[in-house]
This record gives structure tokens, C-alpha cells and sequence, in this order.
């Protein structure tokens, strides 16, 4: 749904989706960053300063219209 940089300053791309799980909507974060170990993998730090994400704080970038490759959780709409 979106990409978005953690504040730290590391510009490591992240990709944002807001989902239903657990019985509720919250954001999910993956790593978008190609060069990245964790590439595609669901992250809740971010991989460049380790800090937790939390929507709030991380900084929006483009949106793109095309999300990463389902890896089996699939939001609720
Ligand atoms: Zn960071």
C-alpha cells in the first residue's frame, strides 16, 4: 500500500500494509530494500537501526500500486 522509511535516516525502503490480524487492523511492515538479508520478509524493527516501527514514525514515501509477493496472509477488505 505504501513505502516508508523509518526516521533514522538509514533510507532503508520498507513496505507498509494495513491488515487484519489477530482480530484487528493493524500495519504490517516488510523489508523492500533489494540488497537487503531480509528482503520481502515481514519485519517489525527496521533492519537498518533496529528500532521498532510503529506507523506514526515512519516517514511516507511513494505509493506503489503493486504490493510484494503474497507470502500467505492476504488483508481482509
Ligand atoms: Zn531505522
Amino acid at each position: 500500500m505504501a513505502t516508508l522509511y523509518c526516521p533514522c535516516g538509514q533510507a532503508h525502503e520498507l513496505w507498509g500494509e494495513f491488515w487484519w490480524t489477530e482480530g484487528r487492523y493493524q500495519w504490517v511492515f516488510f523489508d523492500y530494500e533489494k540488497t537487503s538479508e531480509t528482503y520481502a520478509e515481514q519485519v517489525e524493527n527496521c533492519p537498518a537501526c533496529g528500532r521498532r516501527l510503529e506507523r506514526k514514525n515512519l516517514l511516507s514515501g511513494l505509493s506503489h500500486e503493486q504490493g510484494l509477493p503474497s507470502t500467505g496472509a492476504r488483508p481482509v477488505l
